[in-house]
């Protein structure tokens, strides 16, 4: 009697249900209250180095997400959640926002000036006004084009949807923004849009550098992308660099640029900002 009543009645009313039904929605409206409080999200910084001198010569922004119970969840799984609900435009500004007050804070404290890279996604491409945005954004902080760059993954680039992409990469190029394509050599590219597209970098995929130096085929490939680049005028980094092996590889393949855990892992801001004045004071 009691008993089953009981359960029944647990069961009709149940207020979870769509979070035991389905913990990605869960996530979403979770992701959807983070940005509301701001205070879950956070960037952490990834300094990029020149491949001889180790000198830091820019950093990447990575988005991160201090989930109240579940920790550090990591982009590769939220973004997409983002993008698939309506969420990434307003993610998209949050890091825009950020990467800049961040530039401006490092401006004041007397940080070497260096471009902070963002990685942008198709959605902030095709659906948001990203110039326009990203002019609000300077003017407020007074910021220059140059101290922020943007990665785009090579399949945004090859999207369909973007038609023509190449007038409105050349657009933000002529307003001083950096452009480099994210991941480069993942996608099902041919390579002739890399002549059409006007951009600077190329980011090879840490999946090339992994293997790095034994692997004969990413040894070619590496050498390839390298040898193409520069007969392009465009500027490589390598992704993903893990040890000194893999760096003296680049090194003499003529790699000008490395990004990875080699050199140092993502941090956040005044972590980064302590390790870079201490390694100024050892000058
Ligand atoms: P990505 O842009 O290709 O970023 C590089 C990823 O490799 C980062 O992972 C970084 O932490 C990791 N990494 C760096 N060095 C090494 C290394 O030496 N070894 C290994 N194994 N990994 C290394 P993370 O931070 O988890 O980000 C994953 C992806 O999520 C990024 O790939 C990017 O596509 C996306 N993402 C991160 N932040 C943002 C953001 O603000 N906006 C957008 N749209 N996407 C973002
Ligand atoms: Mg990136
Ligand atoms: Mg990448
Ligand atoms: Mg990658």
């Amino acid at each position: 009697g009691a008993k089953r009543l009981g359960r029944n009645h647990s069961l009709r009313f149940r207020p979870a249900l769509d979070q035991q039904d389905s913990p990605q929605l869960a996530l979403v409206s979770d992701l959807r209250e983070a940005l509301i409080s701001g205070d879950q999200l956070e960037l952490h910084f990834q300094t990029q180095h020149a491949s001889q001198s180790g000198e830091t010569v820019g950093m990447e922004a990575l988005l991160r997400w201090r989930h109240p119970q579940q920790g550090m969840i990591s982009p590769a799984h939220f973004i997409p959640l983002a993008e698939r609900h309506g969420l990434m435009a307003e993610l998209g500004t949050w890091v825009i926002e950020k990467a800049c007050a961040q530039q401006a804070h490092w401006r004041h404290s007397g940080m070497p000036a260096l471009t902070i890279w963002v990685n942008i996604s198709a959605l902030q491409l095709f659906q948001g006004d990203l110039e326009a945005q990203l002019a609000s954004c300077l003017k407020r902080y007074q910021l220059s084009p140059w101290q922020i760059g943007l990665e785009l993954t090579e399949s945004v680039l090859l999207d369909e949807r973007a038609g023509d992409m190449a007038p409105r990469l050349e657009a933000l190029r002529q307003q001083g923004y950096q452009i480099a394509i994210d991941d480069f050599g993942t996608g099902y590219s041919s390579l002739g849009y890399l002549k059409r597209l006007p951009v600077d970098k190329i980011k090879l995929d840490r999946a090339f550098i992994r293997e790095l130096p034994h692997d004969q085929a990413d040894a070619a490939i590496v050498t390839a992308v390298l040898a193409m680049a520069r007969g392009m005028g465009l500027e490589v980094i390598a992704e993903g660099v893990e040890t000194q092996q893999q760096c003296q590889f680049l090194i003499d393949a003529g790699c000008p640029i490395v990004q990875g855990y080699y050199f140092a892992r993502p941090q956040p801001a005044d972590e980064l900002e302590q390790r870079l004045s201490a390694a100024r004071e050892l000058l």
